[in-house]
């Protein structure tokens, strides 16, 4: 096993597991522990890790300037990017129209998803924590990352001494989390079969949701699938090779992190790897793979901006309800701050939803309508968001004078 390269590994676990559901989906649940064991220890760590990595992240980055750069520069990019995917779903879904006479009626027996009670605004106030053990217990992520910035921010404006030596406390245990994290990526294979047996499994109880494929929610489901590898391959390329990264090149090393992202469909997950391959094969340099990354896992995300976008609107169009400049304005804003809101964890963007259609007045249980297919585009969403993350990662190393892939 060790000779195969980590991304074969995967890519065979994830056939062998589909397979292996598929053959046998009475007993495919038995190996289902073998993935949700993966994805407790991925969570196991992933709160230590964004938490030591930012502060050290943060502490290295030193006063003043340096670190507000890099910081504007990491907004932006994230910004930008969830902005343009939006657009991209957006065009798609307007021109095509899936939902327009399609007639879909509610799933019975639909119980109501668990509607999302907040708004906005508690998202909002959501960032500042008043209690940090709360927040890392939740866990809070977006809170925690408040926290952590602030944290590493002032190290640097302590006295010389205290803060050389909590500098070095904070970049130790980083390195640390990096080797635990190391430890626990091997056995990603093994997590992978697991989930994806299980998976597959569950379909084949439940046909009834490939058989919808045939309908105005495929085509939904095509529209979404197909703006994802629109933004991934075609306007993230454009923007790396202005940034002055190989396109190809860095697609081709970040295989396993997009296949391990697609098979867990979370983005705290597959943090631990991303920050693993992006500074041992890229070459980014812990300073700022430490800081674009685990900022990224939560507020980056291209796939689930533009899935927001376009499931809003397709269900608006089912329901029949047309959608004027202004509230279009509003789904695009709306998407945008939902996709920041979302947790790095699965299925979380399909929760988010129900903020937008009540911003918008939209009936919430459209929801229904659109999670027979939620699964699958969960995963293509995860790969491409955590992909978007490590297109930062590498553009601004890059635009800092870093070596990238040389
Ligand atoms: N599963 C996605 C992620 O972890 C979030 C979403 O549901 O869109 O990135």
């Amino acid at each position: 096993m060790k000779k195969i390269s980590l991304h074969w590994q995967i890519l065979i676990a994830l056939l062998g597991g589909a397979i292996w559901g598929w053959l046998f989906p009475t007993i495919g649940e038995y190996v289902g522990w073998m993935g949700f064991i993966f994805l407790k220890m991925l969570k196991l760590i992933v709160v230590p890790l964004v938490f030591f990595s930012i502060v050290a992240g943060m502490a290295s980055m030193g006063k003043g300037l340096n670190l507000g750069r890099i910081a504007l520069k990491t907004m932006g990019f994230y910004l930008g990017t969830m902005l343009l995917a939006i657009l991209t779903g957006l065009i798609l879904v307007i021109l095509i129209k899936p939902g327009l006479g399609g007639g879909m009626k509610l799933p019975e027996g639909f119980e109501g998803l668990q509607a999302q009670q907040k708004t906005l605004g508690d998202i909002l106030l959501g960032i500042f924590p008043d209690n940090i053990f709360k927040a890392l217990s939740e866990p809070n992520m977006l809170g925690i990352i408040l926290f952590s910035i602030l944290l590493g921010a002032f190290i640097p404006s302590l006295e010389e001494s205290y803060a050389q030596k909590i500098s070095t406390f904070f970049e130790a245990f980083s390195s640390l989390m990096l080797k635990l994290t190391l430890f626990i990526i091997r056995f990603t294979p093994l997590g992978i079969f697991g989930i994806i047996a299980q998976l597959t499994s569950q379909q084949t109880h439940n046909p009834e949701s490939l058989t919808r494929l045939g309908s105005g929610l495929g085509i939904y489901a095509m529209i979404v699938a197909g703006a994802i590898l629109f933004h991934g391959l075609i306007t993230l390329s454009i923007i790396l090779y202005f940034g002055g990264v190989d396109p190809i090149q860095h697609f081709r090393n970040m295989t396993t992190v997009m296949l391990t992202a697609f098979s867990t469909s979370s983005s705290n997950a597959t943090l631990p790897l991303s920050m693993e391959e992006v500074i041992q094969k890229a070459g980014v340099s812990k300073k700022i793979a430490s800081f674009t990354l685990p900022l990224g896992a939560t507020v980056n995300m291209n796939g689930t901006a533009l899935y927001e976008c376009v499931a809003v609107i397709f269900i608006a169009q089912v329901y029949g309800i047309p959608l004027n400049l202004t509230q279009t304005i509003m789904v695009v804003i709306t998407a945008l701050l939902a996709a920041i809101g979302s947790a790095g964890i699965p299925m979380a963007g399909l929760v988010m939803m129900s903020i937008i259609l009540s911003a918008v007045g939209l009936p919430i249980e459209g929801i229904a309508l659109i999670l027979a297919v939620d699964r699958p585009l969960d995963m293509m969403r995860t790969a491409l968001n955590v992909y978007g993350d490590t297109c930062a990662a590498v553009v601004i190393a890059k635009s800092e004078g870093e070596k990238i892939y040389g």
